[in-house]
């Protein structure tokens, strides 16, 4: 496959083709038409290259396709740019899923920088707040014990003149204003007390899902991130389980929203009593969880796992609002040894695919990914 030239494609940018912000630049053609020609001129040029990038691509036309090409085209997600600029340097082929996967990490990326970016400059300037309050406070407080010597000094001068008794007048003002300060700088110690404090909530906040009270899906990929670093530096190994709850939707319609999310917090109560320094359980998004062992070997982390559902399959469950049963609650999984694949994302992909076979194969087990899982997702 021949490489593109990718600045072929990214030109004027999109928002010209259609008519808002920056126009393209005119050309020596566009020069002889008007302001609406020339514009129609543009527009046609831009649609061109899109059409050309998706037919180049083999891609189908679809509000994502087009969305993607869009953004790279229009180089307004610059980090977008420079992920398919790499790949089509390496010659490989730029899917739907690739594509996808791709403005995914974008997105989330970005989002998860943003915030984390957000909260470190909060967290500076209530340190540095918090610094110059306590600084202040000091100060004050030297300066104060200082003034009350002389102050008593003066009172006790039994021949002082009316210039003496003046500043000695002057001392005292002065004195309770600072005393004021004083006051003001503990205010604003407790202010950043305070303020660190909601600091620390709203980060807890944003990283915990409410319903179950395990970590999110945000908190979880951060967290994913860290632990492969460190366990491959450490060459421990690590393994990566989904697991779903099976026919989760007929809990639904038999017994209500409120009973579904119920049994939900049940599973994830269950899937919670594996947590430990070495493992994380993570609510994924829906009725998914995604679990990681580190410094565990994939037989183990099976077993474990298998366990514990053999457990939640045994239990008999009533809806305790209606005293109905809600019958067998079950799970399926999916497990990979997340070294096995040569990226993050190919090993998420691959337990992916081995919960899809476990749901295919009948529900309430768990499938181990096979070497071949997860490939197409590089
Ligand atoms: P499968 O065994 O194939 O996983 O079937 P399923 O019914 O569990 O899966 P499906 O994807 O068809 O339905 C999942 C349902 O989970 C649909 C959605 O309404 C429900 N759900 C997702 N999040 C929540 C939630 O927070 N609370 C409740 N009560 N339901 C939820
Ligand atoms: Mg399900
Ligand atoms: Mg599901």
């Amino acid at each position: 496959m021949t490489v593109h030239n990718q600045s072929q494609f990214r030109s004027a940018g999109l928002l010209g083709w259609l008519g808002l912000g920056q126009r393209p630049s005119a050309d020596a053609a566009d020069e002889e038409a008007s302001p609406p020609d020339r514009r129609a001129a543009g527009r046609m040029r831009q649609f061109d290259e899109i059409a050309s990038f998706l037919a180049y691509h083999q891609l189908e036309i679809s509000v994502r396709s087009l969305t993607i090409v869009f953004q790279y085209l229009s180089g307004e997600e610059p980090h977008l740019v420079r992920l398919i600029d790499g790949r089509m340097q390496q010659r490989l082929p730029l899917t739907l899923d690739w594509l996808d996967a791709a403005l995914d990490a974008v997105g989330h990326g970005s989002e998860v920088a943003q915030m984390a970016k957000l909260m470190e400059r909060l967290e500076s300037s209530i340190d540095e707040f918090g610094k110059t309050s306590r600084d202040a406070h000091r100060a004050t407080s030297d300066y104060n014990s200082a003034l009350e010597a002389h102050v008593t000094e003066l009172e006790q001068v039994t021949k002082a003149g009316d210039v003496i008794s003046d500043l000695a007048t002057i001392a005292k003002v002065m004195l309770n204003r600072t005393r004021d300060i004083e006051k003001q700088m503990l205010r604003s110690e407790a202010q950043t007390r305070a303020l660190r404090k909601r600091l620390e909530e709203a980060r807890r906040s944003a990283d915990e899902d409410h319903l179950t009270g395990l970590p999110n899906r945000r908190a979880f990929e951060a967290r994913f991130e860290e632990e492969y670093r460190a366990a491959f530096a450490a060459a421990e190994p690590m393994s990566l389980a989904f697991c779903d709850i099976d026919h989760f939707k007929k809990v639904n319609d038999l017994h209500g929203h409120e009973a579904g999310d119920r049994v939900l917090k049940l599973v994830a109560d269950s899937l919670a009593r594996l947590t430990d320094d070495n493992c994380h359980v993570a609510r994924h998004g829906g009725e998914e969880f995604v679990m990681l062992f580190r410094g565990t070997k994939l037989t183990e982390a099976f077993e474990r796992l298998e366990a514990l559902r053999e457990q939640l399959a045994d239990r008999r469950l009533v809806n305790r609002a209606t005293e109905m049963p809600f019958g067998q609650i079950t799970f399926s999984a999916g497990i990979a040894d997340v070294f096995a694949y040569p990226d993050r994302r190919s090993a998420l992909k691959a337990a992916d695919e081995a919960l899809y076979r476990a749901k295919q194969e009948g529900r309430n087990r768990i499938v181990a990914a096979s070497v071949e899982d997860g490939k197409c997702a590089a």
